[in-house]
């Protein structure tokens, strides 16, 4: 709705307000055509209208820089928290991967290259009750490392004081209130109260003792003796090892 005016001093601010309005719905160009049309009626009238637009031109001028520079604003706002989420997640994945790293590093396999034979708990006519441990088949002479870091407690022939049935074994004590034991070894190359390093060399595989052939056996026990044995491998999965 326009309601016409003759007077001169309202026909300014009404021009004004009525390009300004035009001005932030359309753009700069409709208001100069709007306000050149609207002048068309008297010189005082174009004078004034010309004088207006003007005023309105710088005001858009201001109103465009004002709104590019919010707009800037909320783009790098938005890069900013873009940046910063993929910072978050790149620490995350960082940190998890940190995490499987240690979890693996704390424990690891025995032998590296193997088979799984006899498992844990498996009945048969070469133990006593049922097996004690896990079976890693492997070559005689493979390489033997601590499943975790420790201090020797037993090494040696007669399953290091367990038994004739282990042939030449090794026994550490962890942390954790767990021990590792090796047995049917061909060579011990650790000593009683010997501290060793996670992964670190203990043995060579063998074939001694009741052995039905080349392997090592593996055991996890709460205590540094026979038949206090737990499931190895699933000991070692909640390690986060991969067997
Ligand atoms: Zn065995």
């Amino acid at each position: 709705m326009f309601t016409r005016v003759t007077s001169r001093s309202s026909r300014t601010p009404q021009l004004r307000t009525r390009a300004a309005v035009l001005a932030a719905g359309l753009g700069a160009s409709v208001v100069l055509g709007a306000g050149v049309a609207a002048a068309a009626n008297t010189v005082t009238a174009t004078t004034t209208a010309t004088a207006a637009t003007s005023g309105v031109a710088s005001a858009v001028e201001a109103q465009a820089a004002a709104q590019a520079k919010a707009a800037a604003k909320v783009a790098a706002a938005n890069a900013k928290a873009k940046a910063a989420a993929k910072a978050a997640a790149a620490n995350s994945k960082k940190a998890a991967q940190r995490a499987a790293a240690k979890k693996a590093a704390s424990w690891t396999r025995p032998v590296k290259s193997y088979r799984l034979s006899a498992s844990y708990a498996q009945a048969g006519g070469m133990w006593q009750s049922t097996h004690s441990g896990q079976d890693f088949a492997v070559p005689t002479g493979t390489r033997v490392v601590a499943a975790h870091g420790g201090t020797v407690v037993k090494a040696g022939g007669n399953g290091a004081g367990d038994g004739p049935a282990y042939g030449n074994a090794v026994v550490i004590k962890h942390g954790n209130g767990t021990f590792s034991q090796y047995a049917h070894l061909a060579r011990v190359d650790v000593k009683v109260g010997q501290i060793v390093a996670t992964g670190q060399r203990i043995a060579l595989s063998g074939n001694t003792g009741n052995s039905s052939g080349p392997h090592l056996h593996f055991e996890i026990r709460t205590t540094a003796n026979y038949g206090t044995a737990i499931n190895p491998v699933a000991f070692l999965r909640a390690k986060g090892v991969t067997l």
